[in-house]
């Protein structure tokens, strides 16, 4: 079925207004933050109800027509990208909180708020939505839930899922199912931890109640300056070796650092290689405590810098450079391709000597920002995606950098998701029986062709020419 004709089969279900089909809309929607795969969709529809979304799918279903859910589109991994075009369902318009309950503290909303909204229209009462990606001042919930969403402070109170006590979502048979506890509809069967995390995969999620955690007593804030990015991992896991549980443990090397100081003006002292920003929360004696462990670990392995924030206004700038590290690489390279995968944290010294190997071998930029708390590695190769055979070099550096992980122990994601990115790579790290098992596990779900195609897991019907193309073979 052509444009036109999906076009007014939709605009049967929801006003044209809400249904976009330009050159200009198709293009801008034809990839997500992963820009080195991209395929253009049809038309994008913004539905504002679920009633509207499930109407959508609906005629997508009986029209066989592929749909792609999408929230703000910062997925690292091309999960929201219409891989065999068709249409994208968007929750832009689905961005209402719809009751704030404190007395339960839970909050319900549409899956198309942002992330940082859900925190700030609870701080007033003392509480915060504890997943905080570094995207979350734009990211949504129905993305952080598709995604299984960490951040930095994934270290001390998890990734998303402990955090959804309930979803509404549209299956792909178009149904409307409500699971979880304590909600109207619900409770349905007790597996939410499996839709968390599935990608957009197993159906589209509408709203959602999350769970509200209360704002620390005392937040601890410290950025220390190390002369070598060895000593600034060995430093990490030393802290976590010695017993502290940091409520984030974040660490930046000198690419980075040059963006986020002429974007930010961070102080960088002289001869600084890596910087560590650590936070300890809890009870004002508990902070205290594990703060001034881990200052003086940093001294051991030889600090060159450390610098406690003084208040609440400096710890929101070093947050704001950590959180805004990626977007200011825009100042080294007009494109960034931002890598995730995970390792032990013993391994870190030898992983990111192998980073920056890679990188050199692809005559390629690299900047390294991640939660190094978690192992979780975040290689940032920048670029100009105008230059003859670039990217299938990040490609090939990014291939490298995740066998690595998974040679070192470690896992090709740790929060971004597998999406088109990754999809080849499944094979490494899970066994076919293992593979056959979760294809297994999507067949206890009503199941469609048509819908989110392409993602996750391999050999999916009519995907290998996708998946070719993103082998490369279509720059
Ligand atoms: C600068 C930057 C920093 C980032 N930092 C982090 C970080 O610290 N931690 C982290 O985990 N990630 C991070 N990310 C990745 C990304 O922001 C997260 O994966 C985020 O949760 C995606 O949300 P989104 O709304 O942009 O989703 P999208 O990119 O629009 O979609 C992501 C996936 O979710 C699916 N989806 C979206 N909405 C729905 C829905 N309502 N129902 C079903 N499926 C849906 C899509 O189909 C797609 O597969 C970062 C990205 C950027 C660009």
């Amino acid at each position: 079925m052509g444009e036109s004709d999906i076009f007014a089969g939709l605009a049967s279900v929801l006003p044209p207004e809400r249904i976009l089909g330009s050159e200009a809309a198709r293009r801008v929607y034809a990839h997500d933050a992963y820009t080195v795969d991209r395929s253009a969709p049809d038309v994008i529809v913004l539905p504002e109800t679920t009633e509207e979304a499930q109407s959508v799918i609906r005629w997508c279903l009986a029209h066989q027509v592929p749909f792609t859910p999408r929230g703000a589109g910062t997925g690292l991994s091309g999960g929201a990208m219409a891989a065999k075009g068709g249409v994208i369902l968007s929750t832009k318009r689905l961005n209402r909180i719809l009751q704030i309950d404190i007395p339960n503290r839970r909050l319900h909303a549409q899956a198309g708020v942002a992330n940082l909204k859900l925190s700030q229209a609870v701080a007033a009462e003392g509480f915060h939505f504890a997943p905080d990606p570094s995207s979350q001042s734009v990211s949504t919930l129905g993305g952080n839930i598709a995604e299984n969403s960490g951040g930095p402070h994934t270290l001390k109170y998890g990734v998303t899922a402990p955090h959804i006590l309930a979803m509404t979502w549209i299956d792909n048979a178009g149904e409307v199912r409500t699971w979880g506890t304590g909600v109207e509809g619900g409770p349905g069967p007790d597996l939410l931890s499996v839709l968390v995390g599935s990608e957009g995969t197993l159906g589209f999620v509408t709203e959602a109640w999350v769970k509200l955690t209360p704002l620390p007593a005392r937040v601890e804030t410290l950025l220390a300056s190390f002369p070598s990015v060895v000593a600034a991992t060995e430093t990490v896991a030393e802290i976590i070796a010695a017993g502290v549980i940091p409520a984030a443990l974040e660490m930046m090397d000198r690419n980075i650092l040059v963006a986020v100081q002429a974007a930010f003006g961070l102080e960088v002292p002289a001869g600084t290689e890596a910087m560590l920003l650590v936070e300890c929360d809890g009870s004002p004696a508990a902070a205290q405590a594990e703060i001034e462990e881990v200052y003086a670990i940093c001294q051991r392995f030889g600090a060159i810098e450390l610098k406690l924030a003084a208040n609440e206004a400096e710890r929101k700038h070093l947050w704001t450079a950590r959180k805004k590290g990626v977007g200011a690489m825009g100042r080294l390279a007009p494109t960034v391709v931002t890598h995730d995968g995970v390792i032990p944290r013993s391994k870190l010294p030898e992983m990111l000597t192998f980073v920056y190997e890679v990188a050199e071998a692809e005559r390629l930029g690299v900047a390294n920002i991640f939660h190094a708390g978690d192992g979780n590695l975040h290689p940032c190769f920048y670029f100009d995606d105008r230059e003859p055979g670039v990217v299938e070099r990040v490609v090939r550096a990014g291939e490298r950098i995740l066998t690595k992980c998974i040679e070192l122990g470690g896992s090709v994601s740790g929060e971004h998701g597998i999406g088109v990115e990754k999809v080849d790579f499944m094979p490494l790290m899970f066994s076919e029986a293992d593979l056959a098992l979760q294809g297994d596990v999507k067949r206890m779900f009503p199941i469609s062709e048509f819908a989110n195609p392409c993602k996750v897991l391999p050999n999916l019907k009519g995907c290998v020419e996708h998946q070719r193309r993103w082998r490369g073979a279509a720059h």
